[in-house]
């Protein structure tokens, strides 16, 4: 199975993707945990997207499109399939993503587009903690970690990410409107998408998604 996840900052791709993943058996590729790994193993990448993480803004297309080339062609997504959390944010994304499918003959089955109003997104960002060990996703508004600071998936520390700062999320959600947005055009043009309502029950979302897919 080869599926988008879509969405502006907060949406719920990262925990709908640990679930889907674990689900349906494929890998799991996020372009942010990427450069984040990358900015910890302090890379020359890491380095340069760092400084457009941290303002929240796009990294450039061009290292962005080479780091999720590199990873699709991966025999376990050639086999599996993938999905993809946070990428394409661009229409640039999106058309080089086109190529690189047509490259390995695999065509995409679902974009799923989760909408989350704006107010929510923040509110929801500004509350999340993400393990260090395992990266479960938890929130001090809608559904904290039972002992505060500690996974309940694998008793890991919890992190509160550097750009989950209000000023940053800000920007973040207005990069989204401005540049990422466009890419629902892109696919509804070719009839991939399936718009899905993110503002409800964690479950209740994955049961929305699981059924779109069947
Ligand atoms: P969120 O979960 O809040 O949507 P991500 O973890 O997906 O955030 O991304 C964190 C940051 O990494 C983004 O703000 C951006 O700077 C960079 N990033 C991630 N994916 C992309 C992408 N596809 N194109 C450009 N920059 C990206
Ligand atoms: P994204 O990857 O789209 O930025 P995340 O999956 O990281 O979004 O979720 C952002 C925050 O909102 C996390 O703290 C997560 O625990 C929480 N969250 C995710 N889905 C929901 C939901 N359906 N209802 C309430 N909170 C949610
Ligand atoms: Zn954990």
């Amino acid at each position: 199975m080869r599926i988008i996840l879509f969405g502006p900052p907060g949406a719920g791709k990262g925990t709908q993707a640990l679930i889907l993943s674990e689900k349906y058996g494929i890998p799991h590729i996020s372009t942010g945990d990427m450069f984040r790994q990358a900015v910890k193993d302090h890379t020359a990448m890491g380095l340069e997207a760092r400084e457009y993480m941290d303002k929240g803004e796009l990294v450039p297309d061009v290292v962005t499109i080479s780091i999720v080339h590199d990873r699709l062609i991966l025999e376990d997504c050639t086999t599996k399939g993938f999905v993809l959390d946070g990428f394409p944010r661009t229409i640039e994304q999106a058309k080089a993503l086109d190529r690189m499918l047509d490259e390995i003959n695999e065509p995409l089955d679902a974009v799923i587009q989760i909408d989350v109003d704006a107010e929510i997104l923040i509110r929801r960002l500004s509350g999340r903690w993400t393990c260090t060990n395992c990266g479960a996703l938890f929130n001090t508004h809608y559904n904290r970690s039972k002992q505060d600071g500690v996974c309940d998936q694998c008793g890991g520390p919890l992190f509160q990410r550097d750009d989950d700062k209000e000023e940053t999320i800000r920007n973040r959600v207005n990069v989204y409107e401005q540049r990422t947005k466009a890419v629902i055009d892109f696919y509804s043009s070719h009839q991939l998408l399936i718009p899905i309502d993110g503002d409800q029950k964690i479950e209740k979302v994955t049961e929305t998604i699981a059924e779109a897919l069947r």
